[in-house]
């Protein structure tokens, strides 16, 4: 199989950008795992169940289908379909983002999404973006990128990037907290929880631009 890249580290480091420019540079398809989580996310919220059934939970991932199409507007790199769908918008809402972790932890969630990344990446020449790719999905990754920042830069490029979307009057004191305990869930969920592989190379980005991280990866890549 060809290589395959694994990015992962907790939310706001930059992961998404980075990880689909790199994409598009090197050739390889882009895999937004995040955006899996969200879609069920939105579907669970869009039924008649609280987002704790598990059991409810797991009858509605079940064989669930989520198409990630490659799209071409630059804040939304994919357009991403459950069941038919489209949700591309939808699954970036903060109300999504509120649930997610709650989702992302439940065991039928992640044995089916697991499934969909490993069978998207049987080929190798993947790029894939999450928590516990490194980890669980792909831990014969070529290539393992640990992505993070402090808190406070995460907050402010989350708040650029809901400004972007429309979203106005944002707190950013209040989203820093939200990014704070998001990271705690993913971290400290008994399955895959958010962690650097042993063998990750460590980015931190607080001071680095877009593309001195796209470098440092492309040139990591090569060698
Ligand atoms: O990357 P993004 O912020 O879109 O991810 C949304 C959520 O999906 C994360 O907070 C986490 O709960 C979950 N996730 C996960 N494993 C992944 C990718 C995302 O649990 N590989």
């Amino acid at each position: 199989r060809q290589p395959i890249v694994a990015i992962d580290g907790p939310a706001g480091a930059g992961k998404s950008t980075v990880t689909r420019r790199v994409a598009k540079e090197l050739g390889l398809l882009y895999l937004d795992t995040g955006a899996m989580y969200r879609a069920v996310t939105w579907l669970v919220m869009n039924s008649q169940i609280v987002v704790d059934d598990e059991s409810a939970v797991a009858k509605i991932v079940k064989g669930v289908k989520i198409d990630l199409i490659p799209g071409n507007t630059p804040h939304l790199p994919v357009e991403v379909y459950i069941n038919q769908q489209e949700v591309t918008q939808a699954i970036r809402t903060p109300e999504v983002t509120a649930n997610v972790s709650a989702i992302s932890a439940q065991a039928a969630v992640r044995k089916e999404l697991v499934q969909a990344q490993q069978n998207y990446g049987v080929e190798g020449g993947i790029i894939a973006e999450g928590r516990d790719i490194g980890t669980n999905v792909f831990p014969d990754a070529e290539l393992k990128i640990f992505l993070t920042a402090s808190p406070q830069e995460r907050a402010k490029r989350r708040l650029s990037d809901l400004q972007n979307q429309g979203y106005k009057d944002i707190n950013l004191k209040q989203l820093e907290q939200e990014i704070i305990e998001r990271d705690n869930k993913d971290s400290n969920r008994a399955i895959a929880p958010l962690k650097k592989a042993d063998d990750a190379i460590e980015i931190i980005t607080d001071r680095l631009s877009i593309e001195e991280v796209i470098n440092k990866i492309k040139e990591l890549y090569s060698n």
